[in-house]
């Protein structure tokens, strides 16, 4: 299985909660084969994106508020790194329709909007991959499930009349953002949900999201959703995030659907419960791939 990885995500943001060493961090901890992506072009940025958003990025004349509302410093090389994160999930979205599962690590900004950008997120990966993907492999129907413990409303907005789209998000309900728009299926979890009524309400719900038969699925496999992560309140284990990545998996085989991994968010107290978590991901995804590699070659 093909993984997806920039250096370049390793982005300084002095004082940050947002631990970017993390990509790095997976990276070394996988036995797998990492490719370096490419930087999204502008072209296909603007199939998720407005023009006049576009402008302001590359111009770098974002307003005091829209940076406020971004909530990232505004370094050098922020929006290249962010490009090329983009363009992993681009490429890993494509060597999923090629090779049945593929993974970036990086990517999972679901809080992007066409017209503008917000909490760590200034560009939609997932949106662009999508709309690229219909437009180069000729795919029509796409499924997000997003299971980050922050609702996925940069991506619901985007994907809103599509009904080709579908948006699945599964969060804590009393977190950011304070606005939600609605998603195809959206489950608020109370605080402090735990591992049992978190799983119970995702297997309920993903054959509702398989019944849309897409052709592709994004999953947004967010490590916040873990009980000692500084964002997140739904009080899962290390374990009950495994069963999420098995209960997630098990319902993109049994449609035979391409899965394509993005990381999104993760803040636990020890990065290196982050990286753990998203390091099983991966693993889960990897040994799929691998049963699914045999049974093909029989
Ligand atoms: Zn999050």
């Amino acid at each position: 299985m093909r993984v997806f990885y920039s250096p370049r995500y390793g982005l300084a943001l002095p004082g940050h909660i947002w631990p970017t060493s993390k990509y790095r961090l997976v990276a070394e901890h996988l036995k797998a084969d990492i490719v370096e992506p490419g930087m999204a072009s502008w072209d296909d940025l603007a199939l998720a994106h407005t023009s006049e958003y576009l402008d302001t990025l590359r111009n770098g004349t974002l307003t005091a508020e829209e940076i406020a509302t971004l909530e990232l410093p505004w370094v050098p090389g922020l929006i290249d790194g962010f490009r090329v994160m983009v363009g992993g999930t681009c490429e890993a979205a494509r060597a999923a329709l090629d090779e049945g599962v593929s993974a970036h690590i990086g990517g999972g900004l679901h809080h992007a909007f066409a017209n503008h950008g917000e909490g760590f997120c200034p560009l939609n990966d997932i949106a662009v991959a999508v709309r690229v993907l219909q437009r180069e492999r000729g795919i029509r129907r796409a499924a997000i499930v997003d299971c980050d413990v922050h609702h996925g409303n940069g991506t619901a907005m985007i994907f809103e009349r599509d009904p080709d789209v579908y948006t699945f998000s599964i969060h804590q309900q009393h977190n950011y953002p304070l606005f939600k728009p609605r998603s195809d299926l959206d489950i608020g979890l109370e605080d402090g949900a735990g591992d049992a009524s978190y799983l119970d309400a995702l297997a309920d719900a993903l054959p509702k999201v398989m019944e849309s038969r897409p052709e592709l699925m994004v999953y947004v496999a967010g490590a916040d959703p873990f009980e000692r992560d500084q964002l997140g309140g739904l009080s899962l284990t290390k374990a009950g995030l495994v069963r999420r990545d098995e209960l997630v998996i098990d319902a993109g085989r049994q449609a035979d659907v391409p899965i394509v991994v993005v990381l999104a968010g993760g803040y636990a107290v020890d990065v290196g419960d982050t990286v753990d978590i998203h390091v099983n991901t991966i693993r889960a995804l990897q040994r799929y791939g691998a049963q699914r590699l045999k049974r093909v070659k029989e």
